[in-house]
């Protein structure tokens, strides 16, 4: 065969970005240790399917603007695709590659039945009416119809999207389906219409039964820890929360609005009810104000950073104090960060596994929604427990044989089980 030199190097940039390259350092160096097959290899360092769309609103003053929407299926081998949709200014294709593929080494390293995908539109939600984000999600929806279905990609929510988008995704993919409702082709919706109980609170709770494991392993407790959140959305508060009601000492988390420091512990529930009331931390007057990159560097316990990637790096991977690394992100600490963090003995449960919490509970929703018998909540955290402690240990286990750091063990177990399906499955036509 010729060598294929000649190729258009622009054909690939959307797989240029640094969620996704950092990504591929990680899985070329975990299919490594295990001697993975070079066309697997080949075969899960692109994703199948990028999807483009426009997405037209019709704006409270009466004009039209164009959105850019997104949805990239990133490999179906072991199940339908999944994975959230994420509304944000900072979205496009590039980044949506990077989550799309996160969310196939998740599901595969958490064992259930999913392959991975991730959607986004590029657009600053806060700025949007309630009616022109319903606008927005509607026509969204409409777009990417032809791709998505409870048998073959299943959406669910992620950065600046919630219950409520998913139930507008829900019901505009119902009506374009003959008005019959489709409870299973979103997850993370409202539990009056086929939401699983638990599914709100399930990336925290999961935050936070990986972050206990992890003490546990080192001979420590949750109760008295002083611990460090990076965001208070949907992962940060919940994880707060738990964490708080296990005698942690939440010492300083943040939001959009800035980091709140109170080195005797925050007030999680007040906090809680504060956002709700205001929208964000602005103007919460009870803890000392700091800077993101002061949280970051915060002595403490376990650092959890529960906002966006690329938070970590290796300008200040350096300046790290905490003891432990629990991801609530996607992609928090790049590549590079977590062998210096590794180097230092900073323990790191990555974002595979530490936010696994929230598909595993979809996965739950979805096979709920097709049998349309719905479980109780303390089931439902009880089942999640199993599955993430399961797919912890089984990882941790991995890292010891072959003293590696866990990202890399994370990486490594997933490919195994996606190189053997695939190989099982072969390659069509051949
Ligand atoms: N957006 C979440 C994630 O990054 C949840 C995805 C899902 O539930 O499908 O894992």
């Amino acid at each position: 065969m010729p060598a294929q030199d000649n190729l258009n190097p622009h054909a690939n940039a959307h797989l240029q970005g640094p969620l996704f390259q950092n990504a591929l350092t990680t899985i070329n160096e975990a299919a490594k240790l295990i001697n993975c097959d070079p066309n697997i290899l080949e075969r899960l360092q692109q994703p199948r399917r990028c999807v483009t769309v426009s997405v037209p609103v019709r704006m409270d003053d009466g004009s039209v603007k164009c959105f850019t929407g997104y949805r990239v299926q990133y490999n179906s081998t072991l199940g339908p695709y999944k994975g959230g949709i994420r509304y944000h200014q900072n979205v496009d294709l590039a980044e949506v590659v990077g989550l799309a593929a996160l969310m196939t080494f998740k599901n595969s390293v958490l064992g259930i039945p999913l392959g991975g995908a991730k959607g986004g539109i590029c657009v600053d939600p806060t700025k949007l009416s309630r009616t022109e984000k319903q606008n927005l999600t509607r026509r969204y929806t409409s777009e990417i119809a032809p791709f998505v279905g409870p048998t073959k990609d299943i959406p669910a929510p992620d950065v600046g999207t919630d219950p409520q988008t998913m139930a507008w995704f829900m019901d505009t993919y119902s009506q374009e389906q003959g008005g019959y409702a489709q409870p299973g082709v979103v997850t993370g919706k409202p539990v009056e219409i086929g939401g699983s109980l638990g599914r709100n609170h399930a990336t925290g709770l999961g935050v936070i039964y990986t972050c206990e494991r992890a003490m546990e392993l080192k001979g420590k407790s949750m109760q008295g820890a002083k611990i460090v959140i990076q965001g208070f959305g949907n992962v940060g508060s919940f994880a707060a929360k738990f964490a708080a009601e296990r005698g942690s000492r939440i010492i300083a988390v943040s939001d959009v609005s800035g980091g709140y420091f109170n080195g005797d512990g925050l007030n999680v529930p007040e906090m809680m009810a504060y956002v709700k009331e205001n929208k964000s931390l602005k103007g919460y007057t009870k803890a000392q104000p700091i800077s993101n990159a002061e949280l970051l560097e915060l002595e403490c316990d376990a650092l959890l950073p529960c906002a966006l990637e690329g938070q970590i790096d290796v300008h200040n991977a350096e300046k790290i104090k905490a003891k432990m690394i629990v991801e609530g992100a996607n992609g928090p600490v790049s590549a590079a960060a977590t062998k210096i963090l590794d180097k230092r003995g900073v323990y790191i449960v990555p974002d595979v596994i530490a936010n696994g919490g929230g598909v595993i509970v979809s996965y739950f929703e979805w096979v709920q929604d097709i049998m349309s018998f719905f479980w109780d909540e303390h089931d439902v955290d009880a089942k999640l427990k199993g599955v993430i402690l399961k797919a912890f240990d089984n990882v941790h286990k991995f890292k010891e044989e072959k003293n590696v750091d866990m990202r890399s063990a994370a990486l490594a177990v997933s490919i195994q089980r996606l190189e053997k399906a695939m190989l099982l499955r072969g390659l069509y036509p051949r």
